[in-house]
């Protein structure tokens, strides 16, 4: 009996001592995993989308305009960038860029998107509607949405590169073929008004159809554009960054390739809402948003 006793004792005692240790171990600091890389919040980029489109169309002069921009000042400065507004005139219409930037540095990359939105509905089925304006969840929302997003999430993944990235948001991009208007104002104005040699210049457009098929773009820099589209390939996205041309844009990254500097643009163009009063956020995916952000995030670490 006694014997029994202290055998059982002394068991007791080792699983006490080895539950200590495989406590230890589990909880130790010196084991702990390394933090999970930063990951791309879609829920939150779609939140971002309902934000601007409960503003109204936010198109130039409209309070909803204004007020959108502000609202992207704030969200910028709570993630921790300097934002710079550049104000412009081109053909008698005002215009204002945001510039988020980390210091002095010159970039070596650019992120844009254009945050205005049409002011007509001219390619809407019905006639009668051609006259309103357009609600921009995909083309407008949808860019800011995933620029804002990589906003708060890049300083955390790379704290050092990131002070070489500017994130620009366009003004006046979508008023072409309107009298006294042309496209892509607000980033002419900006190729104008700074001279930056960056080596990447990426545009976001209407990425946030439910039904997210994004081709490369025929004018796009066709050895950055490769680059996007393994980084999406990686993640498993290579069905919803389909390596084919289709279209071919004249969009925020034109200014850019003019000027002689390696751009892109990443843009779903198979959208049937397009310039419609149907481009409203229920055709949204927060999926969709988090796709586009998730390969951004992968490109921007691997590539130094
Ligand atoms: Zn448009």
């Amino acid at each position: 009996m006694k014997k029994k006793n202290s055998i059982i004792f002394l068991l007791s005692i080792l699983l006490f001592v080895s539950g200590g240790v495989f406590i230890y171990k589990s909880f130790s600091p010196r084991t702990r995993p390394e933090p999970a890389p930063a990951k791309f919040d879609g829920g939150r980029a779609l939140q971002d989308v309902y934000r601007q489109t409960d503003l109204g169309p936010r198109i130039p002069n409209s309070d909803a305009h204004a007020q959108a921009r502000a609202w992207m000042q704030t969200e910028l400065e709570e993630a921790g960038w300097q934002v710079d507004i550049q104000p412009f005139e081109k053909l008698g219409h005002k215009g204002y860029n945001l510039i988020a930037s980390h210091g002095e540095a010159d970039p070596e990359i650019i992120l844009g998107a254009h945050y205005d939105s049409r002011i007509y509905a001219d390619h809407d089925p019905d006639v009668e509607k051609r006259n309103q304006a357009v609600l921009g969840a995909n083309d407008g929302a949808s860019g800011v949405a995933i620029l804002l997003e990589l906003a708060r999430k890049i300083p955390a993944q790379q704290p050092a590169p990131h002070s070489s990235i500017w994130l620009v948001f366009f003004d006046l991009e979508d008023n072409g073929n309107i009298p006294k208007w042309k496209w892509i104002l607000g980033s002419q104005a900006f190729v104008d008004g700074y001279t930056l040699n960056p080596d990447a210049v990426i545009i976001l457009d209407m990425l946030g159809d439910a039904d997210l098929n994004i081709y490369l773009e025929k004018n796009s820099d066709p050895k950055l554009r490769a680059e996007i589209w393994a980084h999406a390939a990686v993640l498993g996205y290579e069905d919803i960054f389909i390596a084919k041309e289709k279209f071919s844009m004249l969009d925020d990254h034109t200014p850019f390739l003019e000027a002689g500097l390696p751009a892109i643009d990443i843009i779903d163009f198979d959208y049937p809402y397009w310039h419609t009063t149907e481009d409203t956020p229920d055709k949204i995916s927060a999926e969709s948003l988090e796709i586009v952000g998730n390969t951004i995030l992968s490109w921007l670490k691997h590539r130094r």
